[in-house]
This record gives structure tokens, C-alpha cells and sequence, in this order.
């Protein structure tokens, strides 16, 4: 079951329900959480995620459960040097 969402905050576009992603920073780890029914704005991208949502994901990392999966996240620093480089 779909949920419903108000048009964005942000831009007044249409939000509509995608399966998205998550990413979490838990007790300085980076966690994932798949297929998260989140209100994506058509317009400018928001994103929205319904209290129940939250609630839900909150209890997946609190169970401290088995991952489905791990995976490896390459970590890059942002150049500031490569910034100048490009022009506007
Ligand atoms: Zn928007």
C-alpha cells in the first residue's frame, strides 16, 4: 500500500512514493537501509519520509539484525584544488 503525500514543501511539485535507499549514519558507521518508501518531488527532488517510515527503519538498527548484505563504500576527499580549476 501506497502512501500519500502532500505536494513539496520546498517547491510545490507532486511527491511520489519511490523505493529509495537510505543511507544512515549510526554510531559512526555508515548504514544502508534498501527499498525505504520515500516522497521523492518531481520537481526539485525533496525527499520526504513518513514518521511510520522512520519508525520502522529505526527498528531495523536497533534489533541490530543480520545484514541482507555488506558492502564495501569507497571513501573520497573532496579537492578543493579541482574547484578552482573549474570554471562556472
Ligand atoms: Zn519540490
Amino acid at each position: 500500500m501506497k502512501n500519500k503525500y502532500s505536494d513539496c514543501f520546498y517547491c510545490g511539485g507532486v511527491v511520489e512514493e519511490k523505493l529509495m535507499p537510505r543511507e544512515i549514519r549510526w554510531g559512526g558507521q555508515l548504514l544502508i537501509i534498501e527499498n525505504v518508501p520515500m516522497g521523492v518531488c518531481a520537481q526539485c527532488g525533496e525527499k520526504v519520509i513518513k514518521p511510520k517510515v522512520a519508525k520502522v527503519i529505526d527498528q531495523i538498527i536497533e534489533e541490530e539484525r543480520e545484514p541482507s548484505k555488506t558492502i564495501e563504500v569507497p571513501v573520497y576527499e573532496y579537492e578543493l584544488n579541482l574547484a578552482e580549476q573549474i570554471q562556472d
